[in-house]
Protein backbone atom coordinates (compact mmCIF):
# COMPACT_ATOMS: atom_id res chain seq x y z
CA UNK A 1 0.00 0.00 0.00
CA UNK A 2 1.80 3.10 -1.49
CA UNK A 3 0.63 4.72 1.97
CA UNK A 4 2.07 2.95 4.39
CA UNK A 5 5.95 3.02 5.28
CA UNK A 6 8.10 1.12 7.39
CA UNK A 7 9.65 4.43 8.60
CA UNK A 8 8.90 8.11 9.75
CA UNK A 9 8.72 10.78 7.25
CA UNK A 10 9.42 14.41 8.69
CA UNK A 11 10.05 16.79 5.92
CA UNK A 12 11.46 20.61 6.21
CA UNK A 13 9.95 23.16 4.95
CA UNK A 14 10.78 27.03 3.97
CA UNK A 15 10.85 29.34 1.28
CA UNK A 16 14.45 29.64 -0.66
CA UNK A 17 16.97 31.41 1.02
CA UNK A 18 16.13 30.70 5.00
CA UNK A 19 18.95 27.80 4.75
CA UNK A 20 17.33 24.50 4.82
CA UNK A 21 20.52 22.54 3.38
CA UNK A 22 22.74 24.35 5.51
CA UNK A 23 20.68 23.52 8.18
CA UNK A 24 20.26 19.87 7.35
CA UNK A 25 23.76 19.28 6.65
CA UNK A 26 24.49 20.36 10.01
CA UNK A 27 22.01 18.53 11.74
CA UNK A 28 22.71 14.87 9.92
CA UNK A 29 25.88 14.52 12.26
CA UNK A 30 24.22 15.15 14.99
CA UNK A 31 21.53 12.60 14.14
CA UNK A 32 23.57 10.26 12.67
CA UNK A 33 25.80 10.55 16.28
CA UNK A 34 22.58 9.32 18.09
CA UNK A 35 21.78 6.52 16.26
CA UNK A 36 20.05 7.26 13.56
CA UNK A 37 19.97 6.02 10.33
CA UNK A 38 18.81 8.55 7.61
CA UNK A 39 17.33 8.35 4.39
CA UNK A 40 17.32 12.05 2.75
CA UNK A 41 14.77 12.77 -0.10
CA UNK A 42 14.99 16.35 -1.75
CA UNK A 43 12.98 17.37 -4.16
CA UNK A 44 14.94 19.78 -7.29
CA UNK A 45 12.57 22.76 -9.02
CA UNK A 46 14.99 22.25 -12.24
CA UNK A 47 16.69 19.65 -14.35
CA UNK A 48 19.72 17.85 -12.62
CA UNK A 49 22.12 16.06 -13.25
CA UNK A 50 24.43 13.72 -10.81
CA UNK A 51 26.62 12.34 -13.05
CA UNK A 52 29.21 14.44 -15.05
CA UNK A 53 29.43 14.50 -18.83
CA UNK A 54 31.90 12.47 -20.10
CA UNK A 55 31.67 9.62 -17.28
CA UNK A 56 31.00 6.29 -18.35
CA UNK A 57 27.65 6.30 -16.37
CA UNK A 58 26.65 9.13 -18.04
CA UNK A 59 27.78 7.99 -21.65
CA UNK A 60 25.69 5.01 -20.93
CA UNK A 61 22.63 6.56 -19.39
CA UNK A 62 22.99 9.31 -22.10
CA UNK A 63 23.33 6.53 -24.84
CA UNK A 64 19.91 5.04 -24.27
CA UNK A 65 19.47 3.15 -20.42
CA UNK A 66 16.41 4.23 -18.93
CA UNK A 67 17.89 2.87 -15.72
CA UNK A 68 21.56 3.14 -14.80
CA UNK A 69 23.04 1.59 -11.69
CA UNK A 70 26.39 2.25 -10.93
CA UNK A 71 28.42 1.04 -7.97
CA UNK A 72 31.81 0.80 -6.54
CA UNK A 73 33.12 -0.27 -3.41
CA UNK A 74 31.73 2.56 -0.98
CA UNK A 75 28.20 3.06 -2.30
CA UNK A 76 26.14 2.90 -5.69
CA UNK A 77 23.59 4.91 -7.04
CA UNK A 78 20.29 4.44 -9.29
CA UNK A 79 19.63 6.70 -11.89
CA UNK A 80 16.07 6.16 -13.47
CA UNK A 81 14.84 8.52 -16.28
CA UNK A 82 11.46 10.03 -16.03
CA UNK A 83 11.17 11.63 -19.35
CA UNK A 84 7.46 11.85 -18.91
CA UNK A 85 6.22 12.90 -15.61
CA UNK A 86 8.00 13.18 -12.52
CA UNK A 87 7.37 10.29 -10.14
CA UNK A 88 4.77 10.56 -7.25
CA UNK A 89 6.15 11.28 -3.83
CA UNK A 90 4.90 8.03 -2.23
CA UNK A 91 6.40 5.93 -5.10
CA UNK A 92 9.67 7.78 -4.71
CA UNK A 93 9.59 6.68 -1.11
CA UNK A 94 9.30 2.91 -1.91
CA UNK A 95 12.85 3.51 -3.63
CA UNK A 96 14.55 3.65 -0.37
CA UNK A 97 15.16 0.52 1.75
CA UNK A 98 13.62 1.31 4.59
CA UNK A 99 14.66 -1.50 6.80
CA UNK A 100 17.88 0.02 6.73
CA UNK A 101 16.34 3.13 7.99
CA UNK A 102 14.96 4.94 11.01
CA UNK A 103 13.82 8.12 9.27
CA UNK A 104 13.67 9.84 5.76
CA UNK A 105 13.67 13.44 6.07
CA UNK A 106 12.42 15.34 2.74
CA UNK A 107 13.74 18.88 1.96
CA UNK A 108 11.35 20.47 -0.88
CA UNK A 109 7.98 18.82 -1.43
CA UNK A 110 6.23 21.25 0.13
CA UNK A 111 2.77 20.66 -1.71
CA UNK A 112 2.37 17.19 -0.30
CA UNK A 113 0.85 16.51 2.84
CA UNK A 114 3.42 14.84 5.46
CA UNK A 115 4.70 16.21 8.62
CA UNK A 116 7.15 18.88 8.02
CA UNK A 117 9.04 21.71 10.67
CA UNK A 118 8.83 24.56 9.61
CA UNK A 119 11.96 26.79 8.96
CA UNK A 120 11.58 30.73 9.25
CA UNK A 121 13.93 33.32 9.24
CA UNK A 122 13.11 37.12 9.69
CA UNK A 123 16.11 38.28 7.46
CA UNK A 124 14.36 36.14 4.71
CA UNK A 125 11.33 38.84 4.39
CA UNK A 126 8.88 35.74 3.76
CA UNK A 127 5.14 34.94 5.29
CA UNK A 128 5.26 32.39 7.42
CA UNK A 129 3.63 28.91 5.88
CA UNK A 130 2.10 27.40 9.36
CA UNK A 131 -0.89 29.24 9.15
CA UNK A 132 -2.28 27.44 6.31
CA UNK A 133 -0.59 24.44 6.55
CA UNK A 134 -2.13 21.70 8.38
CA UNK A 135 1.06 19.35 8.00
CA UNK A 136 3.32 21.55 10.22
CA UNK A 137 3.77 19.96 13.44
CA UNK A 138 6.84 22.40 14.70
CA UNK A 139 8.29 25.74 14.06
CA UNK A 140 12.49 26.35 13.74
CA UNK A 141 12.73 30.20 13.93
CA UNK A 142 14.42 33.15 15.04
CA UNK A 143 11.37 34.95 16.58
CA UNK A 144 8.85 33.53 18.79
CA UNK A 145 4.64 33.76 17.47
CA UNK A 146 1.94 33.42 19.65
CA UNK A 147 -0.73 32.58 17.77
CA UNK A 148 0.23 29.04 17.50
CA UNK A 149 0.33 26.12 19.78
CA UNK A 150 2.60 24.72 17.41
CA UNK A 151 5.98 23.69 19.62
CA UNK A 152 8.60 26.27 18.72
CA UNK A 153 12.15 25.77 18.37
CA UNK A 154 15.07 28.25 18.13
CA UNK A 155 16.30 28.01 14.29
CA UNK A 156 20.04 28.58 15.54
CA UNK A 157 19.56 25.84 18.44
CA UNK A 158 20.21 22.50 16.63
CA UNK A 159 20.68 20.76 19.69
CA UNK A 160 16.69 21.74 20.29
CA UNK A 161 16.15 20.52 16.76
CA UNK A 162 17.77 17.79 17.20
CA UNK A 163 15.63 16.58 20.40
CA UNK A 164 12.45 16.92 18.60
CA UNK A 165 13.73 15.01 15.69
CA UNK A 166 14.65 12.05 17.30
CA UNK A 167 11.35 12.27 19.81
CA UNK A 168 9.40 12.37 16.92
CA UNK A 169 10.61 9.33 15.84
CA UNK A 170 10.42 7.48 19.00
CA UNK A 171 6.95 8.75 19.01
CA UNK A 172 6.00 7.28 15.54
CA UNK A 173 7.75 3.82 16.21
CA UNK A 174 5.73 3.63 19.60
CA UNK A 175 2.52 4.24 17.62
CA UNK A 176 3.41 1.90 14.72
CA UNK A 177 4.03 -0.81 17.40
CA UNK A 178 0.88 -0.48 18.74
CA UNK A 179 -0.85 -0.41 15.53
CA UNK A 180 0.30 -3.29 14.25
CA UNK A 181 -1.70 -6.78 14.55
CA UNK A 182 -4.96 -4.58 14.20
CA UNK A 183 -3.60 -3.59 10.50
CA UNK A 184 -4.70 -0.46 9.28
CA UNK A 185 -7.54 1.17 8.06
CA UNK A 186 -10.44 0.79 5.37
CA UNK A 187 -7.73 1.26 3.15
CA UNK A 188 -7.16 -2.12 2.71
CA UNK A 189 -11.09 -2.74 2.30
CA UNK A 190 -11.40 -4.78 -1.05
CA UNK A 191 -14.05 -2.18 -1.33
CA UNK A 192 -11.53 0.85 -0.94
CA UNK A 193 -10.14 1.35 -4.53
CA UNK A 194 -7.82 4.29 -5.82
CA UNK A 195 -9.14 6.27 -8.93
CA UNK A 196 -6.22 3.60 -10.65
CA UNK A 197 -7.00 0.60 -9.45
CA UNK A 198 -10.67 0.93 -10.48
CA UNK A 199 -10.04 1.57 -14.03
CA UNK A 200 -7.49 -0.87 -13.90
CA UNK A 201 -10.15 -3.53 -12.18
CA UNK A 202 -12.86 -2.60 -14.72
CA UNK A 203 -10.75 -2.53 -17.78
CA UNK A 204 -9.16 -6.34 -17.27
CA UNK A 205 -12.84 -7.51 -17.16
CA UNK A 206 -14.50 -5.92 -20.47
CA UNK A 207 -13.74 -7.11 -23.85
CA UNK A 208 -14.45 -5.75 -27.49
CA UNK A 209 -17.19 -6.68 -29.24
CA UNK A 210 -16.53 -9.56 -31.64
CA UNK A 211 -18.31 -8.69 -34.74
CA UNK A 212 -17.50 -6.31 -37.54
CA UNK A 213 -19.34 -4.76 -40.31
CA UNK A 214 -18.83 -2.54 -43.45
CA UNK A 215 -19.97 0.78 -42.69
CA UNK A 216 -20.51 3.40 -45.58
CA UNK A 217 -18.18 6.48 -44.86
CA UNK A 218 -20.75 9.54 -44.52
CA UNK A 219 -21.84 7.24 -41.08
CA UNK A 220 -18.57 6.26 -40.50
CA UNK A 221 -17.97 9.32 -37.80
CA UNK A 222 -16.61 7.50 -34.53
CA UNK A 223 -16.59 4.12 -35.98
CA UNK A 224 -13.68 2.00 -34.43
CA UNK A 225 -11.25 0.10 -37.33
CA UNK A 226 -11.70 -3.42 -37.12
CA UNK A 227 -9.17 -3.98 -39.85
CA UNK A 228 -5.53 -2.15 -41.12
CA UNK A 229 -6.49 -0.10 -43.78
CA UNK A 230 -3.69 -0.40 -46.36
CA UNK A 231 -3.68 2.33 -49.21
CA UNK A 232 -4.55 0.56 -52.88
CA UNK A 233 -3.62 3.69 -54.33
CA UNK A 234 -0.72 6.08 -54.55
CA UNK A 235 -1.45 9.43 -52.83
CA UNK A 236 -1.53 11.13 -55.29
CA UNK A 237 -2.08 9.39 -58.01
CA UNK A 238 0.08 11.31 -60.65
CA UNK A 239 2.48 13.58 -60.57
CA UNK A 240 1.42 16.80 -60.29
CA UNK A 241 1.44 20.76 -59.95
CA UNK A 242 2.02 22.19 -56.54
CA UNK A 243 1.45 25.80 -58.21
CA UNK A 244 -0.02 27.91 -60.69
CA UNK A 245 2.94 28.53 -63.22
CA UNK A 246 4.71 26.97 -65.99
CA UNK A 247 6.50 23.30 -65.94
CA UNK A 248 9.81 23.02 -67.81
CA UNK A 249 12.30 20.72 -68.33
CA UNK A 250 14.95 20.41 -65.84
CA UNK A 251 17.79 20.19 -68.70
CA UNK A 252 16.37 23.45 -69.65
CA UNK A 253 16.62 25.82 -67.30
CA UNK A 254 18.16 28.83 -68.72
CA UNK A 255 15.98 28.94 -71.94
CA UNK A 256 15.48 33.02 -72.79
CA UNK A 257 11.98 32.97 -74.39
CA UNK A 258 10.12 29.78 -73.41
CA UNK A 259 7.48 29.32 -75.97
CA UNK A 260 3.85 28.41 -74.47
CA UNK A 261 2.72 25.28 -76.15
CA UNK A 262 -0.04 24.28 -73.88
CA UNK A 263 -2.09 25.10 -70.89
CA UNK A 264 -3.52 22.45 -68.71
CA UNK A 265 -5.97 22.90 -66.03
CA UNK A 266 -6.34 20.25 -62.96
CA UNK A 267 -8.40 17.00 -64.29
CA UNK A 268 -6.83 17.76 -67.49
CA UNK A 269 -3.90 16.62 -69.55
CA UNK A 270 -1.13 17.41 -72.01
CA UNK A 271 -0.72 14.68 -73.88
CA UNK A 272 2.60 15.40 -75.71
CA UNK A 273 6.17 15.93 -74.35
CA UNK A 274 7.60 19.02 -73.28
CA UNK A 275 10.69 19.69 -75.72
CA UNK A 276 13.49 22.20 -74.62
CA UNK A 277 12.54 25.72 -74.80
CA UNK A 278 9.41 24.79 -74.64
CA UNK A 279 6.62 25.35 -71.10
CA UNK A 280 3.40 24.36 -70.31
CA UNK A 281 1.15 26.58 -68.89
CA UNK A 282 -0.09 24.19 -65.88
CA UNK A 283 -2.43 24.68 -62.91
CA UNK A 284 -2.73 23.34 -59.74
CA UNK A 285 -3.56 20.33 -59.40
CA UNK A 286 -2.80 19.34 -63.28
CA UNK A 287 -0.70 16.48 -64.25
CA UNK A 288 2.77 16.69 -65.33
CA UNK A 289 3.04 16.66 -68.82
CA UNK A 290 6.02 14.17 -70.01
CA UNK A 291 9.37 15.37 -70.01
CA UNK A 292 8.61 18.49 -67.43
CA UNK A 293 9.75 17.93 -64.11
CA UNK A 294 9.67 21.61 -62.76
CA UNK A 295 7.23 24.26 -62.37
CA UNK A 296 8.44 28.38 -61.94
CA UNK A 297 5.35 29.73 -60.27
CA UNK A 298 3.19 32.45 -62.30
CA UNK A 299 4.06 35.32 -59.38
CA UNK A 300 7.71 34.62 -61.07
CA UNK A 301 7.28 34.29 -64.67
CA UNK A 302 6.74 37.62 -67.34
CA UNK A 303 4.19 36.55 -70.27
CA UNK A 304 4.71 38.07 -73.52
CA UNK A 305 1.86 36.86 -75.87
CA UNK A 306 2.92 32.92 -76.47
CA UNK A 307 6.32 33.36 -75.17
CA UNK A 308 7.09 33.39 -70.99
CA UNK A 309 10.34 34.53 -69.82
CA UNK A 310 11.93 34.07 -65.97
CA UNK A 311 14.60 36.23 -65.82
CA UNK A 312 16.76 36.60 -62.85
CA UNK A 313 14.53 33.83 -60.86
CA UNK A 314 16.52 31.16 -59.30
CA UNK A 315 15.07 27.71 -60.28
CA UNK A 316 15.79 24.14 -58.68
CA UNK A 317 14.76 21.04 -60.57
CA UNK A 318 11.82 19.55 -59.31
CA UNK A 319 10.46 21.93 -57.39
CA UNK A 320 6.77 23.18 -57.08
CA UNK A 321 6.10 19.33 -57.84
CA UNK A 322 4.10 16.52 -56.03
CA UNK A 323 4.98 12.98 -56.76
CA UNK A 324 3.00 10.15 -57.50
CA UNK A 325 2.14 8.76 -53.88
CA UNK A 326 4.82 11.02 -52.49
CA UNK A 327 1.69 10.96 -49.31
CA UNK A 328 0.87 7.36 -49.48
CA UNK A 329 2.31 5.10 -51.53
CA UNK A 330 0.52 2.09 -52.62
CA UNK A 331 0.87 -0.74 -50.40
CA UNK A 332 1.87 1.23 -47.46
CA UNK A 333 0.40 1.50 -44.20
CA UNK A 334 -2.65 4.00 -43.62
CA UNK A 335 -4.50 3.42 -40.24
CA UNK A 336 -4.14 0.02 -37.84
CA UNK A 337 -7.28 -1.29 -36.41
CA UNK A 338 -8.55 0.16 -32.84
CA UNK A 339 -8.39 3.55 -34.87
CA UNK A 340 -11.54 5.95 -34.13
CA UNK A 341 -12.50 7.34 -37.46
CA UNK A 342 -12.84 11.38 -36.92
CA UNK A 343 -13.24 14.07 -39.45
CA UNK A 344 -9.61 13.57 -40.52
CA UNK A 345 -9.71 9.75 -41.02
CA UNK A 346 -13.21 10.06 -42.83
CA UNK A 347 -11.63 12.04 -45.65
CA UNK A 348 -8.22 9.95 -45.72
CA UNK A 349 -10.41 6.58 -46.37
CA UNK A 350 -12.39 8.56 -48.89
CA UNK A 351 -9.07 9.71 -50.44
CA UNK A 352 -8.27 6.21 -51.07
CA UNK A 353 -11.62 5.61 -52.66
CA UNK A 354 -13.03 3.63 -49.99
CA UNK A 355 -17.17 4.22 -49.68
CA UNK A 356 -16.58 1.92 -46.46
CA UNK A 357 -15.19 1.05 -43.48
CA UNK A 358 -14.83 -2.17 -41.88
CA UNK A 359 -15.45 -1.14 -38.08
CA UNK A 360 -16.28 -3.03 -35.33
CA UNK A 361 -20.39 -3.39 -34.45
CA UNK A 362 -22.01 -0.07 -32.89
CA UNK A 363 -22.11 -0.53 -29.04
CA UNK A 364 -25.42 -0.97 -27.22
CA UNK A 365 -26.16 0.65 -23.77
CA UNK A 366 -29.32 0.42 -22.00
CA UNK A 367 -29.59 3.29 -19.41
CA UNK A 368 -31.64 3.87 -16.36
CA UNK A 369 -32.26 6.23 -13.72
CA UNK A 370 -33.34 5.26 -10.42
CA UNK A 371 -34.70 7.22 -7.09
CA UNK A 372 -38.65 7.36 -6.29
CA UNK A 373 -38.23 11.46 -6.13
CA UNK A 374 -36.68 11.17 -9.58
CA UNK A 375 -39.09 12.83 -12.65
CA UNK A 376 -38.93 12.71 -16.15
CA UNK A 377 -38.61 16.56 -17.85
CA UNK A 378 -42.10 17.31 -19.54
CA UNK A 379 -44.23 17.14 -17.06
CA UNK A 380 -45.39 19.50 -13.95
CA UNK A 381 -43.16 19.12 -11.24
CA UNK A 382 -44.69 17.31 -8.35
CA UNK A 383 -44.07 18.08 -4.73
CA UNK A 384 -40.69 16.39 -2.96
CA UNK A 385 -39.24 15.35 -6.69
CA UNK A 386 -36.37 16.48 -8.66
CA UNK A 387 -36.22 16.11 -12.98
CA UNK A 388 -33.97 13.41 -13.83
CA UNK A 389 -30.67 15.09 -15.19
CA UNK A 390 -28.59 11.93 -15.05
CA UNK A 391 -29.88 9.75 -17.91
CA UNK A 392 -29.83 12.89 -20.18
CA UNK A 393 -26.22 13.91 -19.44
CA UNK A 394 -25.00 9.87 -19.65
CA UNK A 395 -26.71 10.11 -23.05
CA UNK A 396 -24.97 12.85 -24.11
CA UNK A 397 -21.60 10.94 -22.90
CA UNK A 398 -22.78 7.69 -24.74
CA UNK A 399 -23.98 10.04 -28.04
CA UNK A 400 -20.02 11.07 -28.56
CA UNK A 401 -18.33 7.75 -28.06
CA UNK A 402 -21.27 6.77 -31.02
CA UNK A 403 -23.26 4.26 -28.89
CA UNK A 404 -26.63 2.97 -29.59
CA UNK A 405 -28.64 4.05 -26.34
CA UNK A 406 -31.28 1.42 -25.13
CA UNK A 407 -33.47 3.93 -22.99
CA UNK A 408 -35.41 2.56 -19.99
CA UNK A 409 -36.56 5.82 -18.30
CA UNK A 410 -36.79 5.95 -14.30
CA UNK A 411 -36.97 2.70 -12.30
CA UNK A 412 -39.32 3.51 -9.25
CA UNK A 413 -37.60 1.84 -6.24
CA UNK A 414 -39.19 -1.03 -6.13
CA UNK A 415 -36.87 -4.70 -5.99
CA UNK A 416 -38.82 -6.66 -8.54
CA UNK A 417 -39.02 -3.67 -10.80
CA UNK A 418 -35.20 -3.28 -10.59
CA UNK A 419 -34.98 -7.25 -11.12
CA UNK A 420 -37.43 -7.21 -14.24
CA UNK A 421 -35.96 -4.46 -15.86
CA UNK A 422 -32.07 -4.84 -15.31
CA UNK A 423 -32.75 -8.82 -16.20
CA UNK A 424 -33.91 -7.52 -19.49
CA UNK A 425 -31.89 -4.77 -20.23
CA UNK A 426 -29.07 -6.91 -20.14
CA UNK A 427 -30.45 -9.33 -23.07
CA UNK A 428 -31.14 -6.88 -25.06
CA UNK A 429 -27.79 -4.15 -24.58
CA UNK A 430 -23.58 -4.70 -24.89
CA UNK A 431 -23.49 -2.47 -21.09
CA UNK A 432 -25.96 -1.49 -18.42
CA UNK A 433 -25.75 1.91 -17.24
CA UNK A 434 -27.85 3.05 -13.88
CA UNK A 435 -27.31 6.26 -11.34
CA UNK A 436 -28.60 6.52 -8.21
CA UNK A 437 -29.03 4.00 -5.09
CA UNK A 438 -25.56 2.47 -4.73
CA UNK A 439 -24.19 5.43 -1.79
CA UNK A 440 -24.18 3.90 1.56
CA UNK A 441 -27.90 4.61 3.28
CA UNK A 442 -29.71 3.59 -0.22
CA UNK A 443 -32.79 2.30 -0.11
CA UNK A 444 -31.64 -1.73 0.29
CA UNK A 445 -33.73 -2.97 -2.63
CA UNK A 446 -31.51 -0.93 -5.42
CA UNK A 447 -28.89 -3.21 -4.09
CA UNK A 448 -30.51 -6.36 -3.46
CA UNK A 449 -32.08 -6.32 -6.44
CA UNK A 450 -28.16 -5.99 -7.85
CA UNK A 451 -27.13 -8.77 -5.59
CA UNK A 452 -29.72 -10.79 -6.63
CA UNK A 453 -28.91 -10.20 -10.57
CA UNK A 454 -25.15 -11.10 -10.65
CA UNK A 455 -21.76 -10.76 -9.68
CA UNK A 456 -22.06 -6.65 -8.62
CA UNK A 457 -19.16 -5.46 -6.44
CA UNK A 458 -19.88 -1.95 -3.96
CA UNK A 459 -16.76 -0.08 -4.25
CA UNK A 460 -15.67 3.65 -2.42
CA UNK A 461 -13.25 4.83 -4.89
CA UNK A 462 -10.90 7.28 -3.01
CA UNK A 463 -12.08 10.51 -5.30
CA UNK A 464 -14.42 12.91 -5.38
CA UNK A 465 -16.84 13.69 -6.38
CA UNK A 466 -18.23 10.46 -6.88
CA UNK A 467 -17.12 8.08 -4.27
CA UNK A 468 -19.55 5.19 -5.23
CA UNK A 469 -19.60 2.80 -7.73
CA UNK A 470 -20.92 -0.32 -8.29
CA UNK A 471 -19.76 -2.69 -10.98
CA UNK A 472 -20.16 -5.90 -12.17
CA UNK A 473 -21.32 -8.33 -14.45
CA UNK A 474 -25.27 -9.51 -15.48
CA UNK A 475 -25.59 -12.21 -17.84
CA UNK A 476 -22.16 -11.73 -18.64
CA UNK A 477 -22.40 -7.84 -20.11
CA UNK A 478 -20.84 -5.03 -17.80
CA UNK A 479 -23.13 -3.31 -15.01
CA UNK A 480 -21.92 -0.03 -13.90
CA UNK A 481 -24.12 1.77 -11.48
CA UNK A 482 -23.14 4.89 -10.83
CA UNK A 483 -23.96 7.79 -8.16
CA UNK A 484 -27.12 10.09 -7.62
CA UNK A 485 -24.95 13.14 -7.64
CA UNK A 486 -25.05 14.50 -11.05
CA UNK A 487 -21.69 15.63 -11.39
CA UNK A 488 -20.29 12.52 -9.63
CA UNK A 489 -21.71 10.60 -12.53
CA UNK A 490 -20.30 12.44 -15.62
CA UNK A 491 -17.17 12.69 -13.41
CA UNK A 492 -17.31 8.73 -12.89
CA UNK A 493 -18.40 8.29 -16.34
CA UNK A 494 -16.03 10.11 -17.47
CA UNK A 495 -13.10 8.12 -15.45
CA UNK A 496 -14.26 4.70 -15.38
CA UNK A 497 -16.96 4.04 -18.08
CA UNK A 498 -15.74 5.81 -20.98
CA UNK A 499 -12.50 4.52 -21.12
CA UNK A 500 -14.26 0.44 -20.64
CA UNK A 501 -16.60 1.55 -23.84
CA UNK A 502 -13.99 2.75 -25.85
CA UNK A 503 -12.06 -0.93 -25.12
CA UNK A 504 -15.15 -2.27 -25.75
CA UNK A 505 -15.71 -0.48 -29.06
CA UNK A 506 -12.02 -1.88 -30.39
CA UNK A 507 -10.23 1.49 -29.79
CA UNK A 508 -7.18 0.48 -29.20
CA UNK A 509 -4.23 3.01 -27.71
CA UNK A 510 -6.44 5.78 -26.16
CA UNK A 511 -5.07 7.83 -23.62
CA UNK A 512 -6.97 10.58 -21.75
CA UNK A 513 -5.22 14.25 -22.62
CA UNK A 514 -3.78 15.30 -19.25
CA UNK A 515 -1.45 18.60 -19.32
CA UNK A 516 -0.08 20.84 -16.71
CA UNK A 517 -1.26 24.34 -15.73
CA UNK A 518 -0.49 27.29 -13.36
CA UNK A 519 -3.37 27.11 -10.88
CA UNK A 520 -4.36 31.27 -10.12
CA UNK A 521 -6.14 30.36 -6.81
CA UNK A 522 -5.55 27.81 -4.27
CA UNK A 523 -6.81 24.63 -4.46
CA UNK A 524 -7.38 22.24 -1.57
CA UNK A 525 -7.76 18.34 -1.58
CA UNK A 526 -7.43 15.91 0.79
CA UNK A 527 -4.26 13.32 1.17
CA UNK A 528 -5.43 10.16 0.06
CA UNK A 529 -7.77 10.91 -2.07
CA UNK A 530 -8.21 11.72 -5.82
CA UNK A 531 -9.60 15.24 -6.30
CA UNK A 532 -11.57 16.05 -9.58
CA UNK A 533 -12.34 19.83 -9.39
CA UNK A 534 -14.32 21.66 -12.58
CA UNK A 535 -11.78 23.94 -13.68
CA UNK A 536 -11.70 26.85 -16.49
CA UNK A 537 -8.15 26.81 -18.34
CA UNK A 538 -6.69 29.11 -20.62
CA UNK A 539 -3.63 31.15 -21.96
CA UNK A 540 -2.91 34.19 -19.94
CA UNK A 541 -1.22 37.18 -21.42
CA UNK A 542 2.04 35.60 -21.54
CA UNK A 543 0.96 32.38 -23.20
CA UNK A 544 0.66 30.40 -20.24
CA UNK A 545 -1.71 27.73 -19.33
CA UNK A 546 -3.53 29.45 -16.81
CA UNK A 547 -6.20 27.08 -14.86
CA UNK A 548 -9.20 28.46 -12.09
CA UNK A 549 -12.15 26.35 -10.52
CA UNK A 550 -15.74 26.75 -11.53
CA UNK A 551 -16.69 28.26 -8.20
CA UNK A 552 -18.54 26.34 -5.64
CA UNK A 553 -17.75 22.57 -6.14
CA UNK A 554 -20.89 20.60 -4.91
CA UNK A 555 -21.65 17.47 -6.32
CA UNK A 556 -25.09 18.52 -7.39
CA UNK A 557 -23.86 21.31 -8.76
CA UNK A 558 -24.33 20.61 -12.41
CA UNK A 559 -23.62 23.86 -13.77
CA UNK A 560 -20.54 23.84 -12.62
CA UNK A 561 -19.94 20.85 -15.28
CA UNK A 562 -21.36 23.72 -17.84
CA UNK A 563 -19.03 25.95 -17.27
CA UNK A 564 -15.75 23.70 -16.95
CA UNK A 565 -14.03 22.97 -20.03
CA UNK A 566 -11.33 20.68 -17.80
CA UNK A 567 -10.77 18.43 -14.90
CA UNK A 568 -8.39 19.48 -12.17
CA UNK A 569 -6.99 16.32 -11.02
CA UNK A 570 -5.41 16.96 -7.61
CA UNK A 571 -3.73 13.35 -6.91
CA UNK A 572 -3.86 11.83 -3.31
CA UNK A 573 -0.45 12.81 -2.61
CA UNK A 574 -1.29 16.22 -2.68
CA UNK A 575 -3.08 17.73 -0.48
CA UNK A 576 -2.63 21.79 -1.33
CA UNK A 577 -1.68 23.25 -4.35
CA UNK A 578 -0.76 27.28 -3.89
CA UNK A 579 -1.22 29.86 -6.43
CA UNK A 580 1.55 29.75 -8.76
CA UNK A 581 1.95 26.05 -8.54
CA UNK A 582 1.55 23.34 -11.25
CA UNK A 583 -1.68 21.38 -11.54
CA UNK A 584 -2.97 18.32 -14.00
CA UNK A 585 -6.00 19.20 -15.77
CA UNK A 586 -7.95 17.08 -18.08
CA UNK A 587 -9.63 18.90 -20.94
CA UNK A 588 -13.09 17.90 -21.55
CA UNK A 589 -13.55 18.90 -25.34
CA UNK A 590 -14.15 16.39 -26.93
CA UNK A 591 -15.39 14.21 -24.21
CA UNK A 592 -18.20 15.34 -22.81
P1 LIG B 1 -28.57 8.45 -4.38
O1 LIG B 1 -27.20 7.93 -4.57
O2 LIG B 1 -29.59 7.64 -5.06
O3 LIG B 1 -28.87 8.66 -2.93
O4 LIG B 1 -28.60 9.88 -5.04
C1 LIG B 1 -27.78 10.92 -4.61
C2 LIG B 1 -28.38 12.24 -5.01
O5 LIG B 1 -28.48 12.31 -6.43
C3 LIG B 1 -29.80 12.46 -4.48
O6 LIG B 1 -29.92 13.81 -4.10
C4 LIG B 1 -30.64 12.17 -5.68
O7 LIG B 1 -31.86 12.84 -5.62
C5 LIG B 1 -29.80 12.65 -6.83
N1 LIG B 1 -30.17 11.94 -8.04
C6 LIG B 1 -30.33 10.60 -8.16
N2 LIG B 1 -30.70 10.28 -9.42
C7 LIG B 1 -30.77 11.44 -10.10
C8 LIG B 1 -31.11 11.76 -11.46
N3 LIG B 1 -31.43 10.81 -12.35
N4 LIG B 1 -31.07 13.06 -11.84
C9 LIG B 1 -30.72 14.01 -10.95
N5 LIG B 1 -30.40 13.76 -9.67
C10 LIG B 1 -30.43 12.49 -9.23
MG1 LIG C 1 -31.65 7.24 -4.92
Amino acid sequence: MTSRHLVPILGFAAYSGTGKTTLIEALLPKLTEAGLRIGMLKHAHHNFDVDMPGKDSYRLRKAGASQMLISSRNRYALMTETPQEESEFHYLLTRFDQQQLDVILVEGCKNIAFPKIELHREEVGKPWLYPNDDNIIAIAADSQVDDTQLPQLDINDLEAIKQFVLDFVARKGEAEKQSTGSSCCDILSPAFLSVVQGQEKILSLVNTVSETEACPMQQSYTRVLAQDIISPVNVPQYTNSAMDGFAIRGDDLKCEHYQVVAEVLAGHAYEQEVLKGQAVKIMTGAPMPLGADTVVMREQATENGDKVTFNGVCIKVGQNVRQAGEDLAIGSDVFTQGCRIESAEMGMLASLGFASAPVYRKLKVALFSTGDEVQAPGSEQKPNTIYDSNRFAIMGLLEKLGCEIIDFGILEDNEQVMIDAIEQASQQADVVITSGGVSVGDADYVKLALDKLGKIDFWRINMRPGRPLAFGQINDKPFFGLPGNPVAVMVSFINFVEPALRKMQGETNWQPLKVNAIATEDLRSRQGRTEFSRGVYQLDSAGRLTVRTTGKQGSGILRSMSEANCLIEISPAVDTVKVGECVTIIPLQGRI
